[in-house]
């Protein structure tokens, strides 16, 4: 990104990743429904709120989940907010439904739902079964990208993702493959500076359209 910045600031770019665990990685205080408590907790220690860990240079520090969002796009804190009796406590999954049912989501009332569905098994294609799936489906929970997607995206990087297992589409192997294929042209040599001279005529050879195909 620096480089284009740089040498290519007027053009749209896109950066395409093989869709590898490693990548696809969300943030650790990114809104995720996983572990959430259907009650606020009743202890106000970091553990036992509902924290997010995340390992520093001074070891393991627990931070907030960050902000949900309603329909409108205003921000919903999933923490009671200062003055408030249960101040900087985990609002719980319930409570976060009856807010966005306040906010006119169309949602089933969570007092009469289950924390989540046995074995975390739902029924296939419901979203209105448990209160973990009712919030796992919310665009809010269902849109939260990746770490390397919000990294990009802050500076103006579009990012796309291979389909998992794919990664021989990505364009880079064709550039490899090519790019191998004149250097088995050269004569051999073991000199190190041939073997450079020759490494980077070969990836200079690869044709833009190519790489493009
Ligand atoms: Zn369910």
């Amino acid at each position: 990104m620096d480089i284009l910045d740089e040498t290519r600031p007027h053009e749209r770019h896109a950066f395409a990743y093989d869709n590898a665990k490693t990548h696809t990685a969300r943030a650790p205080n990114a809104l995720s429904a996983r572990h959430m408590v259907v009650k606020p907790p009743t202890s106000k220690s970091k553990k036992k709120n509902f924290m997010c860990s995340i390992e520093t240079e001074n070891g393991v520090e627990y931070v907030r989940m960050r902000d949900g969002r309603f329909a409108d796009g205003s921000s919903q804190s999933l923490y009671f907010p200062e003055g408030h009796q249960q101040a900087g406590i985990f609002k719980g999954m319930r409570n976060l439904i009856h807010e966005r049912i306040a906010k006119g989501a169309n949602l089933p009332n969570p007092d009469q739902l289950k924390a989540e569905c046995k074995g975390f098994k739902c029924p296939p294609g419901r979203t209105d079964c448990c209160c973990r799936r009712i919030l796992f489906t919310q665009p809010d929970f269902a849109n939260q990208k990746s770490m390397l997607e919000e990294h990009c995206e802050a500076r103006g990087y579009e990012v796309i993702f291979f389909p998992k297992f794919h990664c021989e589409v990505n364009s880079i192997e064709q550039c490899w493959g090519f790019s191998k294929r004149i250097y088995r042209m050269f004569p051999s040599s073991s000199k190190e500076e041939d073997l450079a001279r020759n490494m980077n005529a070969a990836l200079d050879a690869v044709p833009i359209k190519s790489m493009r195909k």
